[in-house]
């Protein structure tokens, strides 16, 4: 017998015990917070507390919710609330700030936080006071990344890693919320990713929005490419908030041209689920031109546009590009935007131009990608 089977012998390997990841706490509604504390053997009065805490008081830990009890703390350290570490912000000029959160897996979101200010307008340029701010919006990711790859969008240029978990889009609202210690009163689904893509997680941080953090659901925006059969889905839960398409070209073979999967969904097809949308919820649909120059900003494709919108109860929002680095395109003059909605307005459609803000700090529509900068 060899010396090294004596000492195998004698020490059985250990088995590896998998630690099993106790669900965060952040998400969950008044009463699955009650049934909770319950289950600790705590009175049920605990679960408003904890609810109070999480949502309204931003507690990271159950150690921070000094009205529990030390020991009771102490025994429960370890259960997670789920929030984020910030690991990255930026602020622009105009006071759009941008964050990057750190995940528990090391990954890196992107949040914007998007003040207005009551002195300076609704298309202020200028930062000012907290006590001035009269809207906050946050735009939230919903994925690590994007599967889309829409050819002018930064975040489809890089690599998508996952969906987010519920609790990972409602932290970035309270993380935007604590930062500037003004209540957000306006969400965009804007960030990172397509919703439509991680529908069960973005429906349930919706619910938890409205619900636990107290924003109305018409001050939620969601914006999709869109998903065949997602647009119909979403339809049925009947909800209040916005829905904001990404449509960007006026016919299939050019909206192929700028984003890949287009391909799979025929814009007819797309159009049709937006009318059901429109029907069932009662809620008009927002559409999101983006005008990139000498690509789809031409009047001809306004009359086009016209057309397919005609007797839509819709609303076309246009988005001059915001250029990135990994692309071709060029942002249309003034000119070529005005000559665009002069079009649209001969044909009586709904429409605004839209012009980002936080583009001094890479935060605008489309330049989202998380880096580790
Ligand atoms: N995946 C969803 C939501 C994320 S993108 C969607 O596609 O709608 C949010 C909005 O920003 C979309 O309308 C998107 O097309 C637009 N966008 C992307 N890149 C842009 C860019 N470079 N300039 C302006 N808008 C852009």
């Amino acid at each position: 017998m060899s010396v090294n089977s004596v000492v195998s012998a004698s020490k059985p390997p250990v088995p590896q015990i998998q630690k099993i990841p106790i669900p965060p706490l952040l998400g969950a509604s008044l009463s699955e917070l009650t049934d909770w504390v319950q289950q600790q053997e705590q009175p049920a009065y605990r679960g408003k507390q904890l609810h109070q805490w999480i949502y309204q008081r931003a507690a990271r830990s159950l150690t921070d919710i000094t009205v529990f009890s030390k020991q009771w703390r102490e025994s429960v350290a370890e259960i997670p609330v789920g929030r984020s570490t910030l690991h990255h912000r930026s602020t622009a000029p105009d006071g759009t700030v941008k964050y990057l959160l750190q995940l528990i897996d090391g990954e890196i979101v992107e949040t914007v936080g998007i003040p207005t200010f009551k002195k300076w307008g609704k298309n202020n340029r200028q930062a000012g006071n907290s006590e001035d701010l009269e809207r906050l919006t946050v735009c939230v990711s919903t994925q690590v990344g994007c599967p889309m790859a829409c050819d002018f969008c930064a975040t489809g240029k890089g690599v998508y890693k996952r969906n987010l978990a519920r609790h990972e889009i409602v932290d970035q609202v309270l993380t935007v919320q604590e930062d500037f210690g003004h209540r957000v009163t306006h969400i965009v689904f804007m960030g990172m990713g397509e919703p439509l893509l991680n529908v069960d997680n973005t429906l349930s941080s919706i619910q938890c929005l409205n619900k636990d953090v107290g924003i109305g659901q018409r001050n939620l925006t969601l914006s999709t490419v869109g998903i065949p059969g997602r647009i119909r889905h979403l339809a049925k839960h009947r909800l209040q908030i916005t829905l904001a398409v990404s449509l960007h070209a006026p016919n299939q073979e050019l909206r192929e041209e700028i984003i890949p999967s287009a391909h799979k969904y025929q814009i007819e097809e797309l159009l049709a689920e937006c009318r059901d949308y429109v029907e069932m919820t009662g809620r008009r649909v927002s559409f999101e031109y983006i005008l990139l120059a000498g690509v789809n900003d031409l009047p001809e494709h306004a009359h086009q546009l016209s057309r397919q919108l005609r007797g839509f109860q819709s609303h076309v929002n246009l988005i001059p590009y915001n250029p990135i680095q990994e692309a071709d395109y060029k942002r249309p003059n003034y000119e070529r935007i005005q000559a665009f909605v002069q079009a649209l307005e001969k044909h009586h459609i709904a429409h605004s131009v839209r012009y980002s803000r936080g583009l001094e700090a890479d935060a605008a529509c489309g330049q989202l990608r998380a880096s580790n900068k």
